[in-house]
């Protein structure tokens, strides 16, 4: 992780300065940075980052343009200051205006993932056919008998498992559009905000049927309700439980929630007609270790004894979101290392290596077991 931090004071004197010496040459306006305080200027555009600062210089030679002078001034540089931090503020309070009334945009999207995609999980991807299909395929029959079809299925699972892989794969292999959220993003500090925001995003989901609605740390938005007080979260899993149950018309939306926490969730949405199936998406066995890493190594040029045999030799206990971290790596570092593309390949010796200094750094921790699942 390399972090860039926001320019200090001595850093936005400097952008200042050089933005104007490269605009200066630009154009017909001279700058004399020996007569300006930048330092007083970037200590005025405290609000400001870099990319604004860049508008206050194009600011002030605007302003020395319609002045029709000939040089930058201390004074134009103050304006452009006090010009863009206002109009900064303004953005800022418009896009918070705005967020307050329309919502979250929910973005739709066509994954191109499908279930060769997923390694390991033959007897998840079996179950959530089966619960597919029925929805699909029997609707009316099950509509003759009074009973309902599941409207959607919890899947289970320490993070990193393919929990959204495979809800990307099901919205692929249906045809399917998919709308994803992630549960505390959902969560809005305003009163009621969020529970607006769920009705929104089960309307967007049946606009935009058939679909796959992908509700990500389920836990996050749904948990439990506390008997003692009236808690944010009882209205918040109330209106869940009415956009689950008002779905009986629109079994072209299916419902998949992941979480790492199923015990967190409130037991009533989890009810026969709601997401009624929950599906364990665990750690793969070896077996499975060896298929993802096939899976990601597919594209790659490999070594011939780069197999998926011989990696879950070197491995123990790896979830899929671990394997894939890991061939990325011996990749990126391949590239770095090798000056010509036509001759990479990548042998044991690289995988071992970031295996190795993985393990060292602890970016993985290639000895236990994912945590937060029980
Ligand atoms: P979280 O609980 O943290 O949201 P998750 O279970 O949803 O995690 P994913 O986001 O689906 O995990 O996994 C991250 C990436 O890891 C995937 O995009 C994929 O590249 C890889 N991956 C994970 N599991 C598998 C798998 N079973 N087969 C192939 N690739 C996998």
């Amino acid at each position: 992780i390399i972090s860039v931090p926001e320019p200090d004071t001595a850093r936005k004197r400097e952008i200042l300065q050089e933005t104007l010496s490269s605009k200066a040459t630009d154009l017909d306006i001279s700058v004399d940075l020996s007569q300006l305080d930048c330092e007083s200027v970037a200590e005025d555009a405290s609000a400001l980052d870099a990319y604004r600062l860049q508008k206050v210089v194009d600011r002030a030679f605007m302003i020395a343009q319609t002045e029709a002078t000939t040089e930058v001034s201390q004074s134009h540089m103050e304006t452009a200051v006090e010009q863009v931090t206002e109009e900064q503020s303004e953005i800022t309070a418009d896009n918070e205006r705005h967020r307050r009334q329309s919502g979250s945009d929910f973005e739709t999207e066509s994954p191109d993932v499908s279930f060769n995609d997923v390694g390991g999980l033959e007897d998840v991807i079996n179950r959530i056919q089966s619960v597919v299909s029925i929805q699909e395929e029997y609707a009316d029959i099950y509509e003759q008998t009074g009973f309902e079809t599941s409207h959607g299925m919890l899947l289970a699972g320490p993070p990193g498992t393919g929990k959204t892989l495979l809800a990307k794969a099901v919205a692929n292999e249906l045809d399917r559009t998919f709308l994803s959220v992630k549960g505390a993003e959902m969560r809005n500090p305003w009163f009621g905000r969020t529970e607006q925001i769920i009705r929104e995003l089960f309307e967007k989901a049946d606009d935009e049927a058939p679909s796959v609605l992908f509700f990500d740390e389920f836990d996050a938005l749904a948990g439990k309700r506390s008997k003692s007080s009236r808690s944010v979260n009882q209205s918040i899993v109330a209106t869940l439980l009415t956009e689950l149950d008002g779905m009986e018309s629109q079994d072209d939306v299916l419902v998949i929630a992941a979480t790492n926490r199923k015990d967190a969730i409130d037991e009533a949405l989890l009810r026969p007609g709601r997401l009624d199936e929950t599906i364990t998406v665990p750690v793969p066995d070896e077996d499975g270790q060896a298929q993802i890493f096939d899976i990601h190594t597919d594209g790659l040029p490999t070594a011939d004894d780069v197999t998926g045999e011989w990696f879950t030799q070197q491995v123990t206990d790896l979830t899929g979101a671990q394997i894939r971290q890991v061939c990325e790596e011996t990749f990126r570092k391949a590239v770095q290392r090798e000056e010509n593309p036509e001759q990479l390949t990548l042998n044991t010796t690289d995988f071992s290596s970031v295996i190795e200094s993985l393990n060292h750094t602890s970016s993985i921790d290639m000895q236990e077991r994912p945590i937060g699942y029980e």
